[in-house]
């Protein structure tokens, strides 16, 4: 299948077939009595169908009852060299045994965390050269906020505070990045940060049921983002924090030369660029990082997690420019503030040892290349959908993807599309497929070392979950 670089050693394993487990209906009632779950739907939490997932290898996962899927979601966006990999884990248990954790609390540092941020430093664009670790890409997105806030202050700018996200975004969980999210069904019963977060319109742009063109679209939303800048007086925006393509938010792609234009924007008027790569970085688009390769920026501070460890690990970083981080430095006062800011396990040494261990692999088989290779085949074949009766239409880049469903009268996240996409999600699992139903939308985001015979299958299983799933509706 692979035309160049090494074999990926874990293309084609598959789990044997897996034995239930005795105790099955035991964790069921557990999970379904005790786990209050993320992001899940509270009145059905008593429905006891948790899917407990007890082995996972290459590209599979297998539940508690010995079945075995394809995994299409990728544990989420994460899983980029694939299950069950033994250098990672023995990386993990040889860095546990050596030392298990510290704190890294003020000039305290451990090997693991020095070295990857120095490979972090190596891979990322132009002087993005310092690391502030993290726990995941919520605590993440949350420090580059304050880090922008700092930075302005100790420039003698502490009236830059706000901070310019987009509709549909998504970049977590803490209260600030669940405040800078911009999907409105997600916005309900709290109290949302509303004071210094402000949200564009959502950029994504379908060229196949677009009214109006691209570069239309883009004059719109460069207009918009100006206007807003005014609005707020451009001495008061403290950064723009965006993701490359919407993941969570629908895999909303921008129009052409978005990325560059609002990098731009942001420059004219002293804005921080805040590139989120949670999703799109660690070779989901076919690079290690996304923004100047595809989309031709530097920002001023990149967002990793998930693919950084391809889950092995909770880890999140920021990657900050020299320029900030040096200019931060520089401007300290003499009794200078304690920049405080940063978690117990920031940086852990179990998890940096971990990111380092995978990005070696995905450095030696070459996984970016990989991607690059069977990218534009994935989404070709999932473009072949696009005629089936419930297909409203099929959008995303390389690895990243998704199906939108509709019944032929509305389209959206109508409450007939919606329990479309959840049918479709479980032919799909009933056939050994797992996708992410995500409103009226089946997300995929495969792990990084799926294979074009295994890519045929989720297509296969697709297709066939869609057609019953029209049928029905006949
Ligand atoms: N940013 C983006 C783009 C994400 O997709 C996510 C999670 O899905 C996050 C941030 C938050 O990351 P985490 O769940 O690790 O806190």
């Amino acid at each position: 299948e692979r035309t160049k670089g090494r074999p990926l050693a874990a293309l084609d394993e598959t789990l044997a077939p897996g034995e239930g487990r005795n105790d099955h209906k035991d964790l069921i009632a557990a999970d379904a009595r005790h786990v209050l779950h993320p992001w899940a739907d509270l009145s059905a939490m008593s429905d006891e169908d948790a899917l407990v997932v007890q082995d996972a290898k290459g590209v599979h996962v297998q539940d508690s009852e010995g079945k075995t899927y394809l995994d299409a979601i990728g544990g989420m966006w994460c899983m980029t060299v694939g299950y069950g990999r033994d250098e990672l884990v023995d990386a993990m248990a040889d860095q546990a045994r050596k030392m298990t954790y510290y704190t890294p609390f003020g000039d305290v540092s451990s090997e693991p965390a020095a070295r990857l941020a120095q490979k972090l430093a190596e891979l990322s664009p132009g002087d993005l050269n310092r690391v502030h670790f993290t726990t995941c890409g919520s605590t993440a997105i949350d420090s580059a906020v304050r880090i922008a806030h700092y930075y302005h202050a100790s420039q003698g700018q502490p009236e830059r505070r706000h901070v310019l996200s987009r509709k549909n975004a998504y970049h977590g969980s803490t209260y600030l990045a669940a405040s800078l999210c911009g999907k409105a069904a997600d916005r309900t019963l709290f109290q949302y940060e509303k004071d210094f977060v402000h949200h564009l319109s959502s950029p994504g742009y379908d060229a196949d049921i677009a009214e109006e063109s691209s570069e239309q679209r883009l004059a719109e939303l460069l207009a918009e983002m100006e206007a807003k800048i005014e609005e707020l007086g451009p001495e008061t925006v403290a950064a723009f924090v965006a993701e490359p393509i919407l993941a969570s938010g629908g895999v909303l792609v921008p129009p052409e030369g978005y990325q560059k234009a609002t990098r731009e924007l942001c420059a004219k008027h002293g804005i921080l660029y805040i590139s989120d790569e949670v999703v799109t970085g660690f070779g989901r688009l076919g690079h290690f990082f996304a923004s100047e390769v595809r989309f031709g920026i530097v920002p001023d501070m990149i967002i990793t997690a998930k693919g950084i460890t391809s889950g092995y690990q909770p880890l999140g970083a920021v990657l900050i420019s020299d320029r900030i981080a040096d200019a931060i430095g520089e401007s300290a006062p003499e009794n200078k503030p304690v920049f405080s800011n940063g978690y117990t396990y920031s940086g852990h040494p179990v998890a940096c040892a971990t990111a380092l261990k995978n990005i070696e692999i995905m450095e030696r088989e070459d996984i970016p290349g990989h991607v690059r290779e069977v990218g534009p085949y994935f989404m070709k074949r999932l473009r072949e959908l696009t005629d089936l009766p419930i297909v409203y239409t099929v959008r995303g880049d390389h690895l990243m993807a998704c199906v939108e469903c509709w019944t032929g009268e509305e389209a959206g996240p109508t409450a007939k599309n919606m329990a479309l996409a959840q049918r479709v999600d479980s032919y799909c699992q009933s056939a050994g497929l797992l996708v992410r139903p995500y409103e009226n939308l089946c997300i995929l985001s495969p792990p990084l070392i799926v294979g074009r015979a295994q890519i045929d299958k989720i297509v296969t299983i697709l297709e066939d979950a869609l057609l019953r799933a029209a049928k029905d509706l006949a």
